[in-house]
């Protein structure tokens, strides 16, 4: 297959229902994008085995479900209000608009920018003459701080400063918020974990390159509450735990890698990204910190609640550390969906589109195709209808049935039932594999617990 562009991305999505436009038919809104009947699915899946990793058969682990707004006091606490801004630098040539940091990263993989001052970054930039993307001058201007907080305000009041709220722009601070509640309610012991799947809000400079970087996005954020001491193993396992996750899902393991911070936001002991070769190069996929006990150490000054934890077994008293694993899912659904894209060249000559989901984010698990539609059509429906009630399953009767096995792997189904006479007369079907093609027969009765062992996660 020729290199994948994102612009070829964008169009299978839009073409077989993942992702659209958003607000399309007013000319689109930029950076905004709905997904689709497929895309929804493919995410919800993805969020159910992150939740199935990281709740379920992660030990002492428990999901919340926190409020988009917050007390403005929370983002005072955090530093999002003083500090959460990028770095915006204008090209005086061409006059395009970048984030500081982004254009170190580019030129110098081994850097995170996200660590240098504003005077580190201005010199380094005029150091090493870094071009603008664009158009390839180093001729930029000053760095100007620009906070990220979408503002909003609640009330009937507008100028009221006390009115004034934000749109959350992370899942994370309603984790802290919530670590007493969940210690007391749910009698946890340390170390215990609580994640959440949940929507934030940026103002990106530079949103762009598809769902990679827009304004409103998901998070998939798990924090760990654990006693000093412990932290470095914690933070080990989840950097393992998180590259095992991703390759479970079908990631093409050349395609991820670490990326491991040199220098380090103040309160951070320890920093890394998995990054994944998105088509328009290696971009941050997941992040995983050692918040060392600053979040709960700076709620307890704002709030003047006590964050700290007693041991039951020594009665020693401590504020926690956390060990956070953040990624956003529509990131990851945008690196699976380029991962799983391929156009292959069939012996005859001819090409076939297929998506390599894993099986188990599949959007529709299994397709029901009648052979001919005026003698085996009925059969087929009743049996669409029966394997709804435990797959997403869909019926397609139009077309020959090569065109349909095309359309269903365009897709990503993994597997296409066909009905004919041998179904009638002896309740035998056959079952194509995507990826392999190859059939085989079964008998009617054993399709369920087939397909339920084939999309296991
Ligand atoms: P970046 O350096 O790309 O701006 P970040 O380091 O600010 O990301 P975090 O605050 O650590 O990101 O957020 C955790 C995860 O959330 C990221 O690894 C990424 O997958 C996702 N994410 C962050 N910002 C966006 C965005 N604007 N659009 C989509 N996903 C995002």
């Amino acid at each position: 297959m020729e290199k994948l562009t994102m612009d070829k991305i964008v169009n299978i999505c839009k073409q077989y229902g993942f992702i659209y436009q958003g607000s399309e038919i007013y000319g689109g809104l930029a950076n905004t994008w709905d997904y689709g009947p497929l895309g929804s699915r493919l995410k919800n899946n993805i969020k159910d085995a992150w939740r199935k990793r990281f709740i379920q058969e992660n030990k002492n682990s428990y999901e919340i479900d926190a409020d988009i707004l917050m007390h403005p006091r929370v983002w005072e606490a955090s530093g999002h209000v003083g500090g959460f801004s990028d770095p915006l630098i204008d090209c005086k040539e061409c006059k395009t608009r970048h984030r500081a940091d982004k254009l170190i990263e580019e030129y110098d993989h081994n850097i995170n920018g996200d660590a240098l001052s504003e005077e580190e970054m201005i010199e380094y930039i005029r150091k090493n003459k870094v071009p603008c993307p664009k158009c390839g001058k180093s001729n930029f201007t000053d760095i100007r701080q620009f906070n990220l907080m979408f503002e909003t305000h609640r009330g009937v009041i507008k100028d009221d400063t006390s009115s004034l709220v934000y749109l959350r722009p992370e899942t994370a601070q309603g984790e802290f918020v919530n670590f007493l509640n969940v210690q007391r309610t749910m009698r946890a012991k340390i170390p215990f974990g609580i994640g959440q799947i949940g929507k934030a809000f940026r103002n990106e400079i530079t949103p762009g390159n598809f769902t990679f970087r827009t304004i409103e996005f998901e998070q998939m954020e798990h924090q760990l509450f654990c006693r000093e001491g412990t932290d470095t193993g914690f933070y080990k396992f989840y950097k393992e735990y998180a590259m095992n996750f991703l390759k479970d899902l079908g990631l093409n393991t050349d395609k991820l890698r670490y990326k491991d911070h040199e220098k380090l936001v103040f309160y951070a002991k320890e920093a890394c990204d998995i990054e994944y070769l998105f088509p328009m190069g290696w971009g941050e996929l997941w992040g995983t910190h050692n918040r060392t006990n600053y979040d709960l150490s700076r709620h307890q000054e704002y709030s003047g609640k006590s964050m700290e934890y007693i041991d039951p077994e020594d009665n020693s008293k401590y504020i926690p550390y956390v060990i956070e694993s953040s990624v956003g899912c529509d990131r990851l659904t945008l690196a699976i969906l380029c991962d799983a894209y391929d156009e292959e060249i069939l012996e005859d000559g001819t090409t076939r589109e297929v998506m390599h989901l894993a099986p188990s984010i599949a959007p529709y698990k299994v397709a029901v195709l009648p052979l001919v539609k005026k003698y085996h059509s009925e059969y087929a429906k009743e049996l669409k209808e029966k394997l709804s009630h435990s797959f997403m399953c869909m019926y397609d009767e139009t077309g020959s049935i090569g065109k349909r096995y095309r359309r269903e792997d365009a897709i990503g189904t993994p597997f296409c039932i066909t009905v004919d006479d041998e179904t009638i007369n002896n309740n035998i079907v056959t079952i194509r594999n995507r990826d392999t093609m190859e059939q085989i027969s079964i008998n009617v009765d054993e399709i369920e617990d087939y397909i339920a062992n084939e999309i296991k996660f």
